[in-house]
């Protein structure tokens, strides 16, 4: 077989018509826009191209888009203070703080800071916690709902599938493993101590490398025909490329998403998606 390589950069662009479809449809019922506000603490050059890259798709929808950058050498009071302030504000539907944060700052007490009516990504322990409960949450985590919308897109069957995900994160790897489960596959969550990893991968019909290890996922992972969804991003040579060596598994999965142009631009069409559910549940 020759896998079909899945377009996330296509299936984004369709996802950003529908948000902006549905925040003219807010305007229209006289309701102000959904607005967006970004937290970028510290001078990671990686996450303020990625703030860069949410900003432009906020415009194109017709989200409002704010940039709060705290300096470097802020405490975790003083993001915590921040993020009090935009809990408070009626205007802010949503809330991103940009990970991850210089070493001083307490990630967790940043995360459940953010009032969990606005929290973009869904990281905060009350949203995960209800995602874990199987219930319904109105923004699940932005990548991890990113893949699922891939495979929905692409009729690739979920419920009774074998999944395997490679990356236990709490950004990534649990989620996913997560949101797989409620959509009724059978999920492995594998990880660093993982034995016999490649075989347990080549048991997949849905495979999920979510590592950060360039090229590690070779065809002794893929059973044939399986989808597999490389999540990897790691800048090599100015470029960046995946966890899935990509011609070897090319010719034996049945689709594949490639690096760059598969999850990354899910992401930021699912968090235009997250913004826009959460402030119409606001409203
Ligand atoms: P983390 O570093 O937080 O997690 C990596 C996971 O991979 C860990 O669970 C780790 O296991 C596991 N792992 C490491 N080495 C191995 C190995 N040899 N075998 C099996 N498992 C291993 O990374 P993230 O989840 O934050 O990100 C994963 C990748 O996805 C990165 O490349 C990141 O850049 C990319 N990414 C891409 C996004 C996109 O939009 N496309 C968004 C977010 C991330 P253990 O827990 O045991 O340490």
């Amino acid at each position: 077989v020759t896998a079909h390589i899945i377009d996330g950069r296509a299936v984004a662009s369709t996802i950003h018509d529908e948000v902006a479809a549905s925040v003219a449809q807010l305007r229209q019922s006289g309701m102000p826009g959904p607005g967006l506000d970004v937290i970028l603490c510290g001078d990671d050059p990686a996450s303020a191209t990625y703030v860069r890259g949410k900003g432009r798709i906020a415009e194109r929808v017709g989200v409002r888009f704010t940039l709060h950058t705290p300096p470097a050498d802020s405490t975790t009071g003083d993001i915590v203070e921040l993020l009090r302030r935009l809990n408070a504000d009626d205007r802010v539907d949503a809330i991103l703080v940009q990970l991850p944060l210089p070493a001083q700052i307490d990630q967790d007490a940043v995360i459940e800071a953010v009032d969990p009516a606005k929290d973009a990504d869904g990281f905060h322990p009350l949203n995960l916690g209800r995602l874990a409960a199987g219930r319904e949450v109105v923004a699940a985590p932005c990548t991890p709902a990113g893949c699922l919308e891939l495979l929905k897109r692409h009729g690739v069957a979920v419920r009774g599938s074998r999944a395997v995900v490679v990356g236990r994160s709490t950004i990534v790897g649990r989620p996913l493993a997560i949101l797989l489960t409620n959509h009724d596959a059978t999920v492995t969550l594998c990880h660093s101590r993982t034995a016999a990893l490649a075989r347990v991968c080549a048991e997949a019909d849905i495979l999920v490398a979510a590592v950060g290890r360039p090229g590690m996922i070779d065809a002794s992972y893929v059973r044939e025909g399986a989808c597999v969804i490389d999540v990897g991003t790691t800048p090599r040579d100015g470029r960046v490329v995946g966890d899935v060596d990509r011609p070897a598994v090319e010719a034996r999965a049945g689709w594949l998403t490639p690096v760059p142009g598969g999850v990354g631009p899910m992401t930021i069409a699912m968090l235009m998606r997250n913004t826009v559910a959460l402030a119409r549940a606001r409203r």
